[in-house]
């Protein structure tokens, strides 16, 4: 199989999950960390290699290297492998998504911004989710009308922090994340509670031909990832314990009968809590059910907050300015997307006027 963004945290888990499988690795795909590239290519033997710089190229213990987003694309057509995992972060994964699924490939998508910008042209019965909560929601299907999906949210790192002390977070803050150890930007991401907007658009754009209502409510232990309320008035939870290698596991092989994780023992959690999302805290909130209406304005927020977060990274603006600016764009007039090409041109229009 193909993995991108080797050498990030889904990536990591992908190809532990790889080995206890005995997945032949053709091509492992990473960015700037060479020295964890060159051990998984001692580990794994991939084929190919593409990293994101040229000056790299010369640092990388393979014959066969590439660099730059074109040759993602590239070894993509060129590979024989009918799966693709794609855990690159942001925007940047919405081309290699394209490609992998014009070629046939079957994809396991960890990039949820693909799905968030693109949703509307992309074929989701394609595509094999790898996110803890939409894998739960898969695991819940029955064949029973439903009423509406939830998912749950941990809260972030600012799920108890005083409200006032909000606009003071500094990067690290972000990072501190109470549940998960994921990447940099879904970790600010958790903090604003834009994952769990995306998650939302991506579950309406996987589950949308089953069920019209979808819904968020935080869960502050995140052993459970979904939950489902069905037209009989029956309400299924999947339980599991906080690890990304179950959905990965079930993402390369949907047949999968493995034991991957210990269960959740429920004598020793005690006792759950369950907490409304509050706009005060996360102001992105507030444009969620439009955006549930309008799932195609997608492609505004994505834009919008890789921005804001790269300004807030450089330390040019405030924690709370992320969810401003993003809110502020949401709101203004653009011309919707009628084809891919159309979402690439917004995104880059977006990208140019903030
Ligand atoms: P990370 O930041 O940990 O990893 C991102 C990967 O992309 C790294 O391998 C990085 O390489 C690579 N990369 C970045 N830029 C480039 C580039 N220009 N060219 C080639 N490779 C590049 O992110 P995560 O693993 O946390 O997340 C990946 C995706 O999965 C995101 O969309 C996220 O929202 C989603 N996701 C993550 C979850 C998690 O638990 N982490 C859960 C569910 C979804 P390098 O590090 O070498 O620079």
């Amino acid at each position: 199989m193909i993995v991108l963004g080797s050498t990030g945290s889904i990536g990591v888990n992908t190809l532990e999950i790889a080995k206890k499988f005995n997945i032949e690795i053709e091509v492992l795909v990473a960015g700037k960390n060479i020295t964890l590239l060159n051990e998984q290519i001692e580990a794994h033997m991939p084929k190919v290699v593409v990293v994101a710089d040229e000056d790299d190229i010369s640092k990388v213990n393979h014959t066969k290297v590439y660099a730059g987003q074109d040759s993602i694309l590239k070894v993509i057509e060129d590979s024989k492998s009918d799966l693709v995992v794609n855990a690159l972060v942001g925007f940047l994964g919405l081309r290699p998504t394209l490609t992998s699924l014009a070629c046939g490939k079957r994809l396991a998508l960890a990039n949820k911004e693909s799905l968030v910008a693109c949703g509307n042209f992309i074929d989701s019965s394609k595509i094999q989710p790898i996110d803890s909560e939409h894998f739960g929601l898969w695991y819940l299907l029955q064949d029973r009308t439903m009423d509406k999906m939830i998912i749950t949210a941990s809260g972030g790192a600012f799920r108890d922090w005083d409200l006032d002390k909000l606009k003071h977070a500094t990067l690290a803050d972000t990072q501190k994340h109470p549940n998960w150890s994921m990447g940099q930007k879904i970790t600010i991401d958790s903090a604003t509670m834009v994952n769990k907007i995306f998650e939302l658009l991506e579950a309406r754009w996987l589950f949308g031909n089953s069920v019209s209502k979808f819904d968020a409510i935080i869960e502050t232990k995140s052993l459970i990832h979904a939950l489902i309320d069905f037209k009989d008035g029956s309400t299924t939870a999947h339980f599991a314990n906080a690890s990304m290698q179950l959905p990965i596991a079930y993402a390369l092989d949907v047949n999968m009968d493995e034991s991957i994780l210990g269960h959740v023992d429920l004598l020793e959690v005690g006792s759950l809590e369950f907490k409304k999302i509050e706009v005060a805290r996360y102001p992105v909130w507030q444009i969620k059910e439009d955006l549930l209406k309008n799932p195609i304005k997608g492609v505004i927020i994505n834009a919008a907050n890789e921005i804001a977060i790269e300004r807030f990274i450089n330390k040019e603006i405030g924690f709370m300015d992320i969810s401003k600016i993003i809110v502020e764009t949401y709101e203004k007039d653009f011309v919707i997307p009628k084809n891919i090409d159309d979402v690439f041109a917004l995104d880059e229009e977006i990208r140019a006027i903030l």
